[in-house]
């Protein structure tokens, strides 16, 4: 161990309360002196590949040169101001440059801090949109199994799970339908019988468009999602949180165009600065929007964030977006080919139960231990993948590859390669 590594996990050790971490189980958090591309270099100068994208945040790869150039140069002409009575170009350039790419009719963004706030601002406009047309609707409508933050809303609207068991006599009530990823027409089904029967009394239903992230990349079908939006229309507000699948993740640049479905709220962080700097944004229609204008105050959206609409972020996501080309969706393209060929060699093992790929996320569940988060071998997954030089987080029997975009076939096929051979170790 360098000097340079002991004593920053010796402050770290000391100090530092890590997210998703049980500090009292090893290993201790690994120091990272800097990145580039799909590669992290540890402060002990080992390279590690990003199988994660850093918490699928990375989009195009680590340290690129446009983003930190644009982020620089906005930070030496206005590195932030109040965003309530004030406004400026990068915030307002980035507003407009997503309503040119977001599904149809998506035409205010509201910007706050991560997926969680966005999350949050979403359900909040949707209950107050309901109220400023005279109507209480206090009932929200999620999936089973969906994950969509850690705030209190977004716990409440999240699957009742692991993670948010000890706050649950703190969450509001939701009705959630049967996960659309085991049989999506039961969860179409249950939607149609809910509106049917309490229609007027629910404020949004809420979905991870195709893929459940944090739940365990269970994906389902385009129709599904189509079904799941055409039963809310006219009748309630559907909200699209596409903060993991946003930018590309799943191949087009919104997940919502796979069943060319167009939401009233739709969600974004993560990948929305290219992975560099914390942003949330929802976009909403006119209609949502239209419905809080008006000469009195008290009809106003009374939520914001100290950060909101930072200059350096928007500066980022502009950069970003202009780097969503064809050469990118290209890139993208190929990655989901490469996860393809490679999990077809893995499907038939008999330690693996199912195999999926969706755009730049390939996944499996195991067949071995106790489903779900804490089914230990994700953890074992993990240390030996960084023995050879991989970052993998999997979600307890769930192992996953989300890489950055520059991401080559060559590195993907390396990747399963590492599972596999993990997975073939006597037990
Ligand atoms: N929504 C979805 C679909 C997510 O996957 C996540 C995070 O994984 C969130 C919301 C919360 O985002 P954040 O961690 O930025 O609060």
């Amino acid at each position: 161990m360098t000097g340079t590594t002991r004593s920053i996990a010796s402050l770290d050790r000391a100090h530092v309360w890590h997210p998703y971490t049980q500090h009292g189980l090893p290993p201790l958090p690994l120091p990272i002196a800097r990145a580039a591309g799909a590669y992290l270099e540890t402060t002990d100068g080992r390279r590690l590949f990003d199988a994660i994208s850093s918490w699928w945040v990375t989009l195009h790869g680590h340290a690129q040169p446009e983003i930190a150039d644009a982020i620089a140069a906005q930070a030496r002409t206005l590195e932030h101001v109040i965003f309530a009575g004030f406004t400026h170009a990068p915030a307002a350039e980035f507003a407009s440059a997503l309503t040119r790419v977001l599904p149809a009719g998506l035409e205010r963004i509201f910007y706050s801090d991560n997926g969680s706030t966005a999350v949050e601002a979403a359900i909040k406009m949707a209950i107050q949109y309901w109220r400023h047309r005279g109507q209480t609707r206090r009932l929200l409508v999620a999936l089973e199994g969906a994950y969509h933050g850690d705030t209190f809303g977004a716990m409440s609207v999240s699957g009742a799970d692991l993670f948010t068991e000890p706050f649950r006599e703190h969450l509001f009530d939701v009705v959630r339908l049967p996960d659309p990823s085991r049989d999506g027409s039961a969860t179409v089904a249950a939607l149609e019988t809910l509106l049917a029967s309490r229609g007027d009394e629910i404020a949004a239903v809420i979905v991870e468009p195709l893929v459940l992230g944090a739940g365990g990349m269970q994906m389902y079908a385009a129709e599904t999602l189509r079904a799941l939006r055409a039963a809310c229309l006219d009748r309630t507000l559907f909200i699209a949180d596409e903060v993991l699948t946003g930018f590309g993740r799943t191949g087009p640049l919104f997940a919502c165009a796979h069943a060319d479905i167009a939401p009233d709220l739709l969600t974004m962080s993560k990948g929305i600065t290219g992975g560099f700097l914390p942003l949330g944004a929802t976009a909403a229609t006119a209609q949502i929007f239209d419905a809080f204008v008006s000469d009195d105050r008290r009809r106003s959206f009374f939520h914001g964030h100290s950060y909101t609409g930072n200059p350096l972020a928007c500066a980022a996501g502009l950069a970003s977006l202009a780097l969503l080309d064809d050469a990118s969706a290209e890139r993208r393209t190929r990655i989901e080919a490469a996860h393809r060929s490679a999990l077809a060699r893995l499907a038939n093992a008999p330690w693996v139960r199912d195999v999926r790929v969706l755009g730049t996320i390939g996944a499996l569940t195991l067949d071995t231990g106790p489903a779900g988060y804490l089914n230990p071998i994700g953890r074992e997954l993990a240390a030996y993948a960084l023995t050879r030089g991989v970052l993998l987080r999997p979600l307890g029997d769930v192992v996953y590859v989300l890489p950055p975009y520059c991401t080559t076939d060559d590195e993907i096929a390396m990747v399963w390669s590492v599972v596999d051979d993990f997975l073939r170790q006597p037990r």
